[in-house]
């Protein structure tokens, strides 16, 4: 299991809690994934495409033996499997499975982009990251995440639904 990678999901169709844990637990039945850390979990407004129902938002830290594009095969597979549909882009989904990073490593390939090339402006993907990356740090950035969270205008949009230690919460994050 040499390698580790920060994975982001988001759900905001039925059941969003359910959707987000049977997403983990099927991600942990590969014998070559195991679930090292996970954030709280995050309510979030919809960025990009507003007219949609609150997502649900969290991130994880898995240590695998799979090479990236293993990994995100993983991840789309399991999408399928929980009956994401793909209507609109940026539109509602039962889950949403992106790599935010895998090791220091920077890939461009057609299929996959790591480090994920639109969390820096994501709110909701930054502040879990936050909690659960010690390193505050994401590979090839020179700001820390605290910094890169404080500047982006809509981490309001972004509040805990459910603590880490299971405690629920709807107070409103940062600064
Ligand atoms: P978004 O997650 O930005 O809302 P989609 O989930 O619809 O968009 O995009 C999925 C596609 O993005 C996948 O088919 C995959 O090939 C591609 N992709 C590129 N980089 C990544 C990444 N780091 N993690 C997940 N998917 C990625
Ligand atoms: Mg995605």
């Amino acid at each position: 299991m040499e390698n580790s990678a920060f994975i982001a999901l988001g759900s905001n169709i039925g059941n969003r809690y359910d959707n987000i844990m049977s997403a983990i637990n099927q991600l942990v039945s590969y014998s070559n994934i195991k679930l090292v850390n996970c954030s709280s979990v995050y309510e979030t407004d919809p960025v990009g495409y507003e007219d949609q129902d609150l997502f649900l938002n969290m991130v994880i830290e898995v240590q695998t033996s799979l090479s990236a594009m293993e990994l995100l095969d993983v991840c789309l597979k399991t999408e399928l499997e929980l009956g994401r549909k793909r209507i609109i882009h940026w539109g509602p989904r039962t889950i949403d499975l992106d790599i935010l990073t895998f090791n220091q490593e920077n890939i461009e390939t057609e299929k996959l982009i790591v480090p994920h090339p639109r969390m820096l402006e994501r709110a909701f993907v930054l502040i879990p990251l936050t909690e659960i990356n010690a390193a505050n740090r994401i590979p090839g950035v020179d700001k820390p995440l605290n910094l890169l969270i404080d500047e982006l205008p809509d981490k309001e949009g972004v509040r805990i639904w459910k603590r880490k230690n299971g405690e629920d919460g709807y107070e409103h994050i940062g600064s």
